[in-house]
């Protein structure tokens, strides 16, 4: 394929997939020696995944998946979350997020976010109550909520810390990798995530052995061996043809997250210029951001992201209707008003393109035109 030719309907794409993936022999001759030996279920591909991802978060195991919310559904369940209980997480998530706790008949107990789009953690004990079992909180967008303060609040009330790590493969808090702080780390392996396969995959970290052990079991119909069950089971098992890609993908994942940081950079410091019209988040210097998504708040989103649009900028809204007012979440007894931050900001954040396939002509048009667009608007 020739490059030129590639998303040649956007100026700035937001998908950089076609070019991650051009040419890639070396991706193909791995899948023709796997097709050769017929390992297409678990297998020595998957086992090799599983401990260089192990190796690379410093984790004693790592189990993967189909996908990050069979990773969240996995480790719920392992951690014997049921009807009855309490999960508290965050209203400006991915569905997989609740819908993970839904489907494992417990109940999600939204807290509001900080300026930062992460779970608040001043706000946790407030929803704790005695059903309470698990925090869930997220990397949102590659960032880090303060987590000493989450694992702190979780010893003190004797639960569970579950970390939906799908958008913080290869980020760190403080020097401690994103999904390493609590019981266990679940992440993801979609294609716009950080470390990305051909398709779906996820995977889970943990210390813990017995809750490995039944993890293995239940991700392959709880089987102790091809004639014997312990447990009841599910199909929640990655596929080698996409763990083959993960083993070759894992080591650019720290200079892919390098260059994202670079762009996010350049684009900080260019639209720190339009504050008030535009609003950052702190950056703190001490984490290591994926920048799943680059967010910023800004004024007037709608008709700016028409303009970027128009600009053929493909900017984008993760996401315009936080969880708690979708028609899901009825039952749930909350309203708008519930939770202000993340209702503002659904209002006003904005994503950006930031990936590692921009030139530094796409980064500077694209703030041009986010310039353009607040100087000739009149306020
Ligand atoms: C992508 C994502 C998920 C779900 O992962 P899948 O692999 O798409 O199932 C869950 N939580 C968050 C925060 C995500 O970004």
């Amino acid at each position: 394929m020739n490059q030129d030719s590639i998303n040649k309907d956007w100026k700035v794409p937001y998908n950089y997939l076609p070019e991650q993936f051009d040419s890639r022999e070396d991706i193909f001759s791995e899948w023709k020696k796997l097709a050769q030996t017929s390992e297409f279920t678990l297998g020595p591909k998957v086992k090799e995944f599983e401990e260089n991802f192990a190796k690379y978060v410093g984790a004693k195991y790592c189990i993967a998946t189909n996908n990050g919310t069979d990773a969240l559904v996995l480790a719920l369940k392992a951690y014997g979350i049921k009807e009855g209980d309490e999960v508290i997480t965050v209203p400006n998530s991915f569905y997989a997020t609740t819908g993970a706790i839904v489907n494992c008949g417990a109940k999600p107990v939204f807290v509001d976010v900080d300026s930062n789009f992460q779970m608040d953690a001043e706000l946790i004990e407030k929803a704790v109550t005695k059903n309470t079992r698990a925090l869930l909180p997220v990397y949102w967008g590659g960032s880090s909520p303060d987590m000493f303060k989450v694992c702190e609040i979780a010893k003190r009330h004797n639960l569970i810390v579950i970390e939906d790590a799908c958008m913080g493969i290869g980020g760190k808090h403080k020097g401690i990798p994103h999904g390493r702080f609590g019981n266990i780390g679940a992440f993801s392996m979609h294609p716009l995530k950080s470390l990305n396969v051909m398709g779906d995959g996820g995977m889970l970290v943990t210390d813990d052995l017995e809750k490995y052990e039944w993890m293995s079991m239940y991700r392959n119909h709880g089987m102790t061996d091809r004639d014997h069950i312990k447990i009841w089971g599910v199909n929640m098992r990655i596929q080698p043809i996409q763990a083959i890609v993960a083993t070759l993908e894992l080591p650019k994942i720290d200079q892919i997250i390098d260059t994202r940081n670079q762009n996010a950079k350049f684009l900080d410091t260019e639209l720190k210029q339009l504050v008030p019209h535009i609003k950052i988040p702190n950056r703190h210097s001490y984490d290591v951001n994926t920048y799943s998504l680059y967010m910023v708040e800004c004024e007037k989103r709608d008709e700016m992201i028409l303009h970027l649009k128009a600009k053929s900028i493909d900017a984008k809204i993760h996401y315009p209707i936080p969880l708690h007012l979708q028609d899901a979440a009825r039952s749930l007894g909350y309203s708008r008003g519930s939770f202000p931050m993340a209702e503002s900001q659904a209002k006003n954040i904005l994503t950006l393109p930031v990936h590692q396939f921009l030139g530094t002509d796409q980064l500077i048009y694209m703030v041009d035109c986010i310039k353009d667009f607040y100087l000739r608007t009149k306020f």
